[in-house]
Formats: C-alpha cells, structure tokens, sequence
C-alpha cells in the first residue's frame, strides 16, 4: 500500500494510535487508521462492548471488499486492530482518540486515565461533537496535547476531519493533527472551538429552517426533500432527520438554542415529533413511513396532524417555497462563522461540501445569487421571519464594499 505523507510525518514509522471506544464512531475511526497502515489499541469498557466493536469493523470491511478490496487486505488490515479492555498498553501509542459515549463525566474519567497512563508525549484527541476541548483539556496535565478531533460517520468513507485546539493547545500539537489527518487521506481542517464547531453548527440551521418551511405549509414533505437534492445536497433534510431520528435532532437544536440563542430557536413540530413517538426510521415513523426494513414507503401522513396542531401556533407564510431561502440561515451562520474566524474563508466551502456531500459549498451559494440579492432576500425574510434571518454585519460589509461575490 501507498502512502502519501503530509510535511512534518515524512521518514517516522506510522504512529500507533489507540481509539477509546467501538460504538458507531469508535470502531470506523480504528478501521480508518488501519486501513492506512497504522495499528490501532481499540479500547472498550467489557469484552461484550469489544465484541460488539469488532463485529461492527467486519461489517464495515465487508462492505469494502464488495466494493473491490482484496481478501488479503482486508485481513492485514482487520490484524492491525486489537482490542483491549484496560490502558495497560496505552504507554507505546503517539495518539488517543476517544470516540466513548457524549457524557462530559464518561469523558473526564477518561481523560484523567489517559493523563495516567499514556507517555508525556502522547496527544488526546477527542471526537466529541458538542463538549468543551478546553474543558476536556483541564482534565489531565497536558492540555497543550489536547484538542478535538472530529470525524464524520462513517470515519472510514467521510472525508472531512475538524481540526480543534482549546484555548490551551499548542500550535505543535494542532500542526500534527493536520498532518496525521492529511496522510490517511482526510481533508482536515482546523476550526477554533465553538459549540456544534462548523459543519453541524451551520447544518443545524438548515434542518432547523426545513422543519419552519414545513410547518407554515410553504411545501410537503417530498417537495422539500427534492427541491434540496436538485439544488446541492446529497440527501434532503427531513429524510436525513428520519435517518438520525428526531429525538437525537431535538437534542442538538436545543443544545444550538442553548448556545446561540434566538436565531437557532427549536421547531415546534420537532417537539412535537419526540413528544409523540414519531422519531423516524427507528419506529417506522417520521416525515416518511418505514416498512420492517427501514425502506420507505411514503409520506407519513400522520404527520399533518402534528404540523396542523404545530402551525396554529406559526403566521401561515404566502407563495411557494424558493429553494434558496431554505439555505439562507446557512448562509448567513456561515458569514457569522467567519466574522467570529473559525475558520479561514477558502476553508469553509470545501468543509462543507466534504462533510456533507454539498455540491456547493454556502459561499458559492451566496456568491452564485450575488451577495446583494442574497442580502435583499435577507432582509425580506427578516421583516417576516424576524431572527433566524437577520442578516451578518460581514455580509452588509460585502455588499456595502461593492463586493458582488465573496472571493
Ligand atoms: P456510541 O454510543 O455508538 O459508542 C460509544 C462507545 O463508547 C460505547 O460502545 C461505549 O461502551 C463506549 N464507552 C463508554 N465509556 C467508555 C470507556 N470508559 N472506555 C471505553 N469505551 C467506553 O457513540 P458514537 O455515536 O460512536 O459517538 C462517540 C463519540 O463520537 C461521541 O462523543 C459523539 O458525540 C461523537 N460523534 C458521533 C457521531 C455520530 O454520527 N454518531 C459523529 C461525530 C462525532
């Protein structure tokens, strides 16, 4: 197999890197790793969880060898991963990803073990999606070495990698991220730490905007679902919602809320969805219905019940949906992102599209409608919308320097 190095990890031997954790996350960041050569310390609580690791890794590499990887690859690469269930060999790995459940206390018992048990040397990195690297980093002695590292699912085909120092990691340790993340083929990018950092923060007013354009009877469930996959997504947004279940979906838009305030407000009809049962795939139900085997058998129309009981309560919109007001909160969170410089602007474009498959990243969006329509249609939707479209001061900055695009 080949290599191709990124500057500053030519000539070393490949790292070995541990992986806490052989849940969804765990066990396709392990087969990322050594798929790319490296071995990989797969860590779990019991040799059930273990198991249950493993069994997932087949899977996966199952899936690979009917897309065309050999029998005998996939064997060298399944023996580079082996399973531990304590830290006793954590001292010889250069690098610890922890992919372990979302819970701040299950993270600081592990880091706390870490900072025990691995060399001085070694950097831990995090997949959390919502927990401080900063306050991860305040668990061990060494938060210079700490930062996230957050891959999308599944790690083993999604391209994208953020890259996240706390306020206490060092530049060193942020440069080795990158270049690690580069050589097995990721695009990394490095973000600065903000909640949902840049890709789910700016999808999260996307799905959230979907729920709004639903409920207030602009367009149906399938209309919105196609409009976006005729635009730029790979997937629309409600059958996306059902695939990652409506009460993991509440949870992030209240955490968003939590974080940023009004403009991130939670849809009603999302609540209404948990409240109900109504989570998607998992129980048959969602926007779609689901038969035994999670195939779609169309439009949920439960569901008109839940918007009717949800739009009382909303200023019924006029017209028709225009697909491109769907993704102006988008647009507008990633001008706030790079008003806030989490991350660079050539940067944000190329995140999105390769963390969620967008065939144009929200820059090319605004700059493809002209940053002045774009902010015009802002304001529109502001004066009836109120929050979720007012417009970023960096936008107004564009439009009122006469810049029609942004590069
Ligand atoms: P999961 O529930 O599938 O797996 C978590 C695993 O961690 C479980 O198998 C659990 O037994 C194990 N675990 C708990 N405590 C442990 C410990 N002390 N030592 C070793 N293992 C331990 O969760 P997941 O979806 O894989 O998510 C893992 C992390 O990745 C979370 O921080 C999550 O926010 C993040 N993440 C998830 C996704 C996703 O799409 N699922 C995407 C990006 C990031």
């Amino acid at each position: 197999m080949d290599f191709e190095y990124a500057e500053g990890v030519k000539d070393r031997a490949l790292a070995q890197i541990a992986v806490v954790g052989a849940g969804t996350m765990g066990s396709s960041i392990a087969l990322t790793f050594a798929q790319n050569g490296h071995s990989v310390l797969l860590k779990e609580t019991s040799e059930d969880f273990l198991q249950k690791g493993y069994a997932n890794i087949e899977r996966l590499l199952a899936g690979r060898r009917r897309k065309g990887l050999s029998e005998e690859e996939s064997l060298a690469i399944r023996e580079r991963i082996s399973g531990t269930i304590d830290y006793e060999n954590f001292a010889d790995v250069e690098l610890v990803i922890e992919a372990a459940s979302e819970n701040i206390e299950v993270k600081k018992g592990i880091f706390e073990a870490l900072d025990e048990w691995c060399n001085l040397d070694c950097i831990l990195a995090s997949n959390t999606s919502s927990l401080s690297i900063t306050q991860l980093g305040s668990f061990t002695r060494r938060a210079d070495k700490v930062l996230g590292m957050h891959f999308f699912n599944p790690a083993h085909i999604m391209k994208l990698v953020e890259v996240v120092p706390g306020l206490e990691t060092s530049h060193e340790t942020v440069l080795y991220a990158l270049n690690l993340a580069a050589s097995i083929g990721k695009l990394a990018v490095r973000v600065e730490e903000c909640a949902s950092f840049l890709v789910n923060r700016l999808l999260g007013r996307y799905m959230n905007e979907s729920l709004y354009v639903l409920t207030s009877g602009l367009a149906g469930v399938e209309e919105i679902d196609q409009a976006v996959v005729d635009y730029v997504m790979p997937i629309g947004p409600l059958a996306l919602r059902d695939m990652n279940g409506a009460d993991i979906g509440l949870s992030v838009a209240r955490y968003n809320w939590q974080e940023y305030g009004p403009r991130f407000a939670v849809p009603q009809l999302l609540e209404v969805m948990v409240e109900s049962g109504v989570l998607g795939q998992k129980t048959g139900a969602g926007f779609y219905a689901y038969d035994g085997d999670k195939k779609r058998s169309g439009v949920n129309l439960q569901l008109t019940e839940l918007i009717e009981k949800v739009a009382r309560f909303e200023a019924p919109a006029k017209g028709k949906m225009q697909v491109e007001n769907l993704f102006l909160p988008m647009i507008n969170e990633a001008f706030l992102a790079l008003q806030e410089r989490i991350c660079q602007p050539e940067d944000l474009d190329s995140a999105l599209k390769a963390g969620l498959g967008m065939r144009k990243g929200p820059l090319e969006l605004a700059s493809d409608m002209g940053l002045k329509q774009c902010l015009q249609q802002m304001e529109e939707n502001f004066q009836i919308y109120g929050e979720r479209f007012r417009p970023a001061p960096l936008l107004k900055r564009f439009v009122w320097a006469n810049r029609n695009s942004v590069f």
